[in-house]
C-alpha cells in the first residue's frame, strides 16, 4: 500500500515538535509514527487527499513556538508496513546528535502562565512551571543529547503526578526535561544577608521590598539581577553609587505590554521584538515616564519584558510597572550565578535565591532597531546557542575552527561544517574571571558539539588581547585576523553573500600597519581573493594611547593641534596643555587613529555633551541622542583626498564655529556629514570593483542617524545594503567573522 513520508527540516527537535505531530496526527486519526532522522523529523503517515493536505496544513501553521520549519518535503512510499495507531519512535539509530539542535532559554508559553494564576490548577504561583514549548533550556543544559539526566534538574527527583505527565504523549509536558511542581522541584528562599528570612510567600514578600525602595538580588533563568523600582529615583541613585556604575543604563523590565508603550515609543516591528520568545531587552525611544537616572543622558530606554514565571509572579504583587533589572555583577566581572556568592554580596538589600543550579550563565540578550533593522547590541539568552548558517561553497566539511573574538564585549565562535556556534556573551577579557568564563563557555560548547580538535585557532592581530593566552591550548595552528576585516566578514557570512564592500566604523581595532584603524572602507571578495584596505579616515595623533580613550579633549587636542600648530588655549578641561602639547611632539605614547568612534567622541566634546567616557560609545551615543534634536541644515566639509577622508577640517570648522550655530543642529550635521563621506567612498569602491553589495559593521553601525543615511545613499545608486541582523554589530560579532575570514581565505 502507499504511505506518506513527509521529512520536516528546520529547528525541529529539542522543541516539542515530535509531541506535537503525535498530537496532531492522534486529534485527525491518521495512523503511521515520528521519529527523529538526522537533523530532521520523519513522519510516516497512513493519510491522502484532503486529509493530508490538511495535516501538512497543521504542521506548517500550529507548530510549537520554539520550532521553526524551514521546508516539509511531501513523498508517496511504498511499504507492506500496517499501523493500528500513531506512534513516537525511538529515533533513527544511525541518528547523529551531533547535529541536533541545542535549544535556547524561552520565555514562558500562554498555556503555562493560565496555569500559574488559576487557582484551581496545581502549579498556582508556582514560579518554575515549563513544558515542551518553553522555558529554561541552554542555561541548565550540561551536555547533549538534551534530556533531564543531562540538566541541573537532575537534582530533583520527579514526582508521581510530574512523572506521569512527562511519560503521557498526549500531555502538553510529554518529555518536557525541565517539568517540576511545587512538590518536586526548585524553590524560591528570601535572604537577608546570610539570614534566611522565613515568609510563606518570598515572591510576595520580595515585591514589597521593592516597592518600598530595596535593592533585591534576584536569582533567575540564566542569571543573577539586581532590581529595584525604576520609578524611585534615590534608590536607583543609590544601586549606582553600590556597584559604581554613574552613567550606564539601566535595562528595566515592564509589567505588560500596556507598562512597555507607556515606557517607550514603539513601533510595530519593537512590540514584536519585545513579545518574541526570546524576550530582549529592547533598546528604543523614551518617553520619559521611569525615573530619569535609569538612563542618564540619554533619550533611550532599554526595556523587556517578563520572560519566567518568576517575573510574572513578581509583578502580580508589584505595585510599580517597571522595575530595574541589571545583571549583578562586580565592575566587568561576569554576572554571579552562585547561590552562596550571590547571598555574600553587599551590593543588595535582600536576595531571593533558588537551588537550582545555572550550569551556563546568560545575559540579557539587547536589540536596537537601526534604520528599521533589528540589530543585536548583546546576543544572548534566548538566542545563544542557535546556529548561524554559512554559504555551502566556503566550508570544508571536517574541520572545526575555534574563533576567540576581541577584547571587550566578546564572544567566542565555533565554526562546525558550515555551521558557526557562537557562545553566550562573555564580557570584557581585560579581567581574570572573564578570561576563565570564556574558556569554560567555549569548553563546554566545544563537549556538547562533539568537537574534539580544531584544526585552527583564531586571534585578534592586536598583540596585547588576552584571548592570546589561552589560545595554543586549542591548536597548534594559531591564526591572526584584522579586526575590521573580521566585522565585514561577520556580516558576509550571516547574510550568505559572495562578497561585499563594507564600512567597518568602530572605536578600536589592531591594524595591519600597527596603527589603531576604526573608521575604514573595506573591499572583500573571498572568491577574487580581494581583501583590500580601500580607503579610511584621516589618522589622527591620540596622546596617552588606547587609555586615552576615556577622555575624548586628548583626541580633540591631537587634532586641533594639527589644524593650528598648538592646542588652543580653551580646548582643555582636566588635562595641562603644556603636557599634551610636548606628548604630541615626543611622540611618546602617542599612536595615531583612524577611528570613526574618536570622531564622534570629539564632536561630544566640542559641544559640551560628554566630557569623559565612563561607559563603552557613551560620548558617541549621548550625541546621538543630542543630534536628534537639531537638524543636518549646516555644511560641514569632510574633504576626501585620494583615499582618505579628511576629518581635520571639520573638527576644526566645529570647535571654531560651536557657538555661531545651534548645538544640535551641529551634531546632526556633523553625523550627516560623516555618513555622507562613508556613503560617497564606498560607492566609489563599488563602482571600482564592481560590487553591488555595500554593508556597514563595528559599533558605529548602532548609530541610526549614520546608517540609515548611509543605507538609503546607496539604495538610491542601485546597490543593496546589509548591516548585521544575526550577530552584533559590534565586537560580539567578531568571533563569527574571524572564523569566516579563514574558512574563506585561509584554508
Ligand atoms: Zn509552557
Ligand atoms: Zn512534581
Ligand atoms: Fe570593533
Amino acid at each position: 500500500m502507499t504511505l506518506i513520508r513527509i521529512v520536516v527540516r528546520g529547528v525541529v527537535q529539542a522543541v516539542g515538535f515530535r509531541p506535537f505531530v503525535y498530537r496532531t496526527a492522534k486529534k485527525m486519526g491518521i495512523k503511521g509514527y515520528v521519529r527523529n532522522f538526522g537533523d530532521c523529523v520523519e513522519i510516516v503517515a497512513e493519510c491522502s487527499g484532503e486529509k493530508l493536505k490538511m495535516f501538512v496544513d497543521a504542521l506548517k501553521n500550529n507548530s510549537p513556538p520554539l520550532s521553526k520549519i524551514e521546508s516539509i518535503k511531501v513523498e508517496e512510499i511504498d511499504s507492506d508496513k500496517y499501523y493500528d495507531d500513531f506512534y513516537i519512535l525511538k529515533s533513527e539509530e544511525s541518528t547523529n546528535f551531533e547535529e541536533s539542535i541545542i535549544p535556547p532559554d524561552i520565555s514562558i508559553c500562554d498555556e503555562c502562565l493560565k496555569e500559574i494564576f488559576d487557582p484551581k490548577n496545581r502549579r498556582f504561583l508556582y514560579p518554575f512551571t515549563v513544558c515542551t514549548d518553553c522555558g529554561a533550556r541552554f542555561s541548565i543544559i550540561e551536555d547533549m543529547p538534551y534530556d533531564r539526566s543531562k540538566t541541573s534538574m537532575k537534582e530533583f527527583k520527579m514526582c508521581e503526578r510530574c512523572s506521569e505527565e512527562y511519560r503521557d504523549p498526549l500531555n502538553r509536558r510529554y518529555h518536557a526535561e525541565p517539568i517540576a511542581c511545587a512538590d518536586c522541584g526548585p524553590k524560591y528562599e528570601l535572604y537577608r544577608g546570610l539570614t534566611k528570612i522565613c515568609v510563606e510567600n518570598p515572591l510576595e514578600e520580595c515585591a514589597r521590598l521593592i516597592d518600598e525602595g530595596y535593592i533585591v538580588a534576584i536569582m533567575g533563568v540564566g542569571g543573577t539581577h539586581l532590581a529595584c523600582d525604576a520609578r524611585n529615583f534615590s534608590a536607583i541613585e543609590e544601586l549606582r553609587k553600590r556597584i559604581k556604575r554613574r552613567y550606564k543604563p539601566f535595562a528595566i523590565m515592564v509589567r505588560d505590554l500596556n507598562a512597555a508603550k507607556k515606557t517607550a515609543y514603539l513601533s510595530r516591528k519593537e512590540i514584536e521584538i519585545l513579545k518574541s520568545f526570546s524576550r530582549p531587552i529592547l533598546v528604543s525611544k523614551s518617553r520619559g515616564t521611569v525615573a530619569e537616572n535609569v538612563a542618564p543622558g540619554l533619550d533611550s530606554v532599554g526595556i523587556m519584558l517578563p520572560y519566567s514565571g518568576t517575573h510574572y509572579i513578581l509583578f502580580k504583587y508589584l505595585k510599580t510597572y517597571a522595575i530595574v533589572l541589571t545583571s549583578m555583577n562586580a565592575a566587568g566581572e561576569p554576572m554571579i550565578i552562585d547561590r552562596e556568592e550571590v547571598l555574600k554580596s553587599s551590593f543588595q538589600d535582600y536576595s531571593l535565591v533558588h537551588n537550582r543550579r545555572i550550569v551556563n550563565r546568560v545575559d540579557d540578550s539587547v536589540v536596537k532597531v537601526v534604520a528599521k533593522n533589528p540589530v543585536f547590541i548583546r546576543r544572548s539568552r534566548g538566542y545563544v546557542p542557535l546556529p548561524i548558517e554559512l554559504r555551502e561553497d566556503f566550508y570544508e566539511k571536517n574541520k572545526a575552527i575555534l574563533a576567540l573574538g576581541a577584547q571587550e564585549n566578546t564572544t567566542a565562535c565555533i565554526l562546525k561544517g558550515r555551521k558557526a556556534y557562537l557562545t553566550q556573551h562573555i564580557g570584557n577579557l581585560s579581567n581574570i574571571k572573564t578570561l576563565r568564563f570564556l574558556e569554560d563557555s567555549v569548553d563546554r560548547l566545544a563537549k556538547m558539539l562533539r568537537v574534539k580538535e580544531f584544526s585552527a585557532v583564531v586571534v585578534d592581530m592586536h598583540p596585547l588581547y588576552a584571548s592570546r593566552e589561552i589560545a595554543r591550548k586549542y591548536s597548534d595552528t594559531m591564526l591572526e585576523v584584522q579586526h575590521h576585516f573580521a566585522h565585514a566578514y561577520s556580516l558576509i557570512a550571516e547574510k550568505r553573500i559572495e562578497e561585499a564592500i563594507v564600512i567597518a566604523a568602530d572605536s578600536v581595532g589592531y591594524g595591519y600597519d600597527s596603527k589603531i584603524w576604526g573608521g575604514e572602507i573595506l573591499v572583500c571578495s573571498p572568491k577574487e581573493h580581494i581583501n583590500e584596505r580601500f580607503a579610511h579616515l584621516e589618522y589622527q595623533p591620540l596622546a596617552g594611547g588606547e587609555k586615552a580613550v576615556e577622555f575624548p579633549e586628548r583626541f580633540v587636542a591631537g587634532v586641533l593641534k594639527k589644524a593650528y600648530g598648538e592646542v588652543p588655549e580653551d580646548v582643555l578641561r582636566n588635562f595641562d596643555k603644556d603636557i599634551i602639547e610636548k606628548q604630541l611632539n615626543s611622540n611618546l605614547n602617542v599612536i595615531e587613529t583612524s577611528s570613526c568612534g574618536r570622531v564622534l567622541d570629539a564632536v561630544a566634546y566640542l559641544l559640551d555633551v560628554c566630557e569623559k567616557r565612563t561607559y563603552e560609545g557613551e560620548p558617541a551615543i549621548k550625541l546621538e541622542a543630542f543630534a536628534r534634536r537639531g537638524k543636518a541644515c549646516i555644511n560641514i566639509p569632510v574633504e576626501l583626498e585620494d583615499r582618505t577622508i579628511r576629518t581635520t577640517e571639520m573638527l576644526r570648522w566645529i570647535y571654531e564655529n560651536r557657538d555661531k550655530y545651534k548645538k544640535a543642529d551641529i551634531a546632526m550635521s556633523a553625523e550627516r556629514a560623516i555618513a555622507l563621506a562613508l556613503a560617497k567612498v564606498a560607492l566609489r569602491a563599488a563602482e571600482e570593483y564592481g560590487i553591488r553589495n555595500v554593508g556597514i559593521s563595528g559599533g558605529v553601525a548602532y548609530n541610526n542617524e549614520i546608517v540609515a543615511f548611509i543605507k538609503s545613499y546607496v539604495e538610491r545608486r542601485g546597490c543593496r545594503f546589509y548591516i548585521n541582523s544575526s550577530v552584533p554589530c559590534g565586537d560580539g560579532g567578531i568571533s563569527l567573522g574571524q572564523a569566516a575570514f579563514a574558512v574563506y581565505n585561509l584554508f
